[in-house]
């Protein structure tokens, strides 16, 4: 049988996140942020599912220190994800449409909310956009429409651009391009 994380090792996990990010893990008890994090997915059966805490990494030193405990507690419980998909440790969020359950939503365990990775630089030559790994088709579009520039991005402005590119194919501008591995995968988004 494997392993699943009990309450007290979800507290000393959330409490471990909280001492070491306080500006980024909420709490339950934070309710409107808590709220906001959790109710704001696309999906009903995401927005149903209450996660122990939340993380909102500002930047790459955040993630990463986040990543290194949730490393350490896994590797100290070794929770395998069983049976119900939305039991585990963590979840990674990007812009919440999608529609599985547990996919970037999880019951008790942690989720890692990208929201606030949100840059959008296009190189000087006009060539490339370097895109945070958070970020929503909306953010892109507002940056490079001023710049009279586009990507090959999604139709509907508040999917991410994370999920989208690793899971998503379709674009307003898939009339123009049509690579066989997936829109996403031009050379001129680069996350
Ligand atoms: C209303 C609506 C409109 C849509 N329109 C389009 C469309 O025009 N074209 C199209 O191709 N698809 C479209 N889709 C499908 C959409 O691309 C997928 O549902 C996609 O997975 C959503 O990505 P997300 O980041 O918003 O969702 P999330 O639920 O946040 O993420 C989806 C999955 O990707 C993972 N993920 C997200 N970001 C990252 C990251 N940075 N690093 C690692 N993992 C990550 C999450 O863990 C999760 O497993 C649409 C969906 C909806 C609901």
């Amino acid at each position: 049988m494997n392993p699943t994380i009990d309450s007290s090792e979800l507290s000393r996990l959330t409490a471990s996140l909280a001492s070491a990010l306080p500006d980024a893990v909420i709490l339950p008890h934070d309710e409107s942020p808590f709220k906001d994090a959790t109710q704001s997915y696309w999906a009903q059966q995401a927005c149903e599912a209450v996660p122990a805490c939340v993380i909102q990494p500002r930047n790459a030193q955040e993630l990463s220190e986040a990543v290194k405990i949730l490393k350490d507690e896994f590797d100290a419980t070794e929770t395998q994800s069983v049976g119900d998909v939305t039991r585990g440790l963590f979840a990674i969020r990007g812009g919440g449409h999608s529609p599985l359950p547990g996919a970037s939503s999880i019951n008790g365990g942690v989720v890692i909310d990208l929201r606030r990775l949100d840059e959008v630089t296009p190189s000087e030559d006009r060539s490339s956009v370097v895109i945070g790994a958070g970020a929503k088709w909306m953010d892109v579009s507002k940056v490079l429409d001023a710049k009279g520039l586009a990507v090959v991005g999604g139709r509907n402005s508040a999917v991410g651009v994370g999920g989208l590119t690793l899971g998503g194919k379709n674009s307003t501008l898939e009339c123009l391009h049509k690579p066989s591995k997936g829109l996403q995968s031009m050379p001129f988004t680069r996350l």
